[in-house]
């Protein structure tokens, strides 16, 4: 395999990226008892569909084989249960014999994957969402991650997790430290890198409040050498920058929900979307509509329970208003 330097890329001692549409991480254990010769591998995530999962491996393999060593893949630790995080590990697992680690609560997607769909259209969802974008195969999880679960890993160096929430139900942000406590970390979809996040102004989010709660614990982390979100170009010395324009897009998006209530007395969730679609230039497809109308779904539902907007059925419809001023 030409150019291994670029497919797979070391961002400290036994910690590497192999960059793609999600970027895989992968974390090395030398087996102690093998003289250097053998490697535990644990990855992190592993890409949307099969054909990532074979591109993995094939990386894996030129590059252990360049260093003279074998390996073994022991867990692949998945940030979230999102279909382009998983979809590969069906595969990897046959082939490899590995273990699939996830957190609890996004258990029952992986192994229910149909409810991926249901949560974005909100009942039975159409044959368009349940394709392999928004429905991969079942995954079975051998290890349910805890908040408070250590790996001691060799060197010295430790596999720890962060609870973050608000892209997902649960994500795992996996923190690997050396021995001075100097940090990589893998935190999922729980903060997108710059152009990640100017490209889509309005990602995916399950909860817009608990997110931009997760983006503080992010930046609160020390001694952080490198964040690898899972999307587009790893972090380094500019995590708060990121994390800044990752708010100013959330709050951007509530600011726009907000106006296109004082637009008219009420408003449709149709209404809504096309407001805040139109006011960002968005021309969606149906996969895009699909994602963007979950999330705005989500803001208006956090922004009722803050009693920001109001909500009636009237005339057998469902409407949104902002409450009177008194
Ligand atoms: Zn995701």
């Amino acid at each position: 395999m030409d150019n291994l330097t670029a497919r797979i890329i070391e961002l400290s001692s036994g910690v590497y990226v192999i960059p793609g549409t999600t970027n895989v991480g992968v974390v090395t254990n030398e087996n102690l008892s093998s003289n250097g010769s053998s490697v535990d591998v644990y990855l992190i995530d592993s890409g949307s569909t099969e054909i990532d999962g074979e591109y993995v491996l094939d990386v894996l393999k030129a590059f252990f084989e360049q260093l003279g060593q074998t390996f073994n893949v022991k867990a692949i630790i998945t940030t979230h249960g999102h279909p382009d995080h998983c979809g590969a590990h069906n595969f990897l697992k046959q082939e490899t014999g590995c273990q699939l680690w996830a957190a609890k609560h996004e258990q029952g997607a992986m192994e229910t994957p149909i409810i991926q769909g249901t949560v974005l259209w909100g009942g039975y969802p159409p044959h368009e969402m349940r394709t392999l974008f928004f429905m991969p195969s079942p995954t079975y999880l051998d290890h349910a991650i805890k908040a408070d679960e250590i790996i001691e890993l060799s060197g010295g160096r430790r596999l720890s997790f962060m609870e973050l929430n608000g892209h997902s139900y649960q994500t795992f942000c996996a923190i690997i430290s050396d021995k001075n406590d100097k940090k990589v970390i893998f935190p999922g979809d729980n903060i997108f890198p710059r152009n990640e996040i100017i490209n889509h102004w309005i990602p995916l989010i399950l909860n817009p409040v608990q997110y931009m709660e997760s983006l503080d614990k992010l930046c609160a982390i020390e001694k952080v050498e490198w964040c690898i979100p899972s999307h587009g170009d790893f972090l380094k010395r500019n995590i708060n920058e990121a994390a800044e324009l990752n708010k100013i897009a959330i709050i951007s998006t509530r600011t726009c929900i907000l106006d296109s209530l004082k637009t008219k007395k009420r408003m449709t969730v149709e209404d809504i979307v096309k407001y805040v679609a139109d006011k960002n230039d968005l021309q969606m497809t149906f996969s895009q509509y699909a994602l963007v109308y979950s999330t705005v779904k989500s803001y208006i539902a956090v922004m009722h329970d803050a009693r920001e907007i109001k909500m009636e059925v009237s005339d057998n419809k469902l409407y949104f208003s902002l409450p009177v001023q008194k």
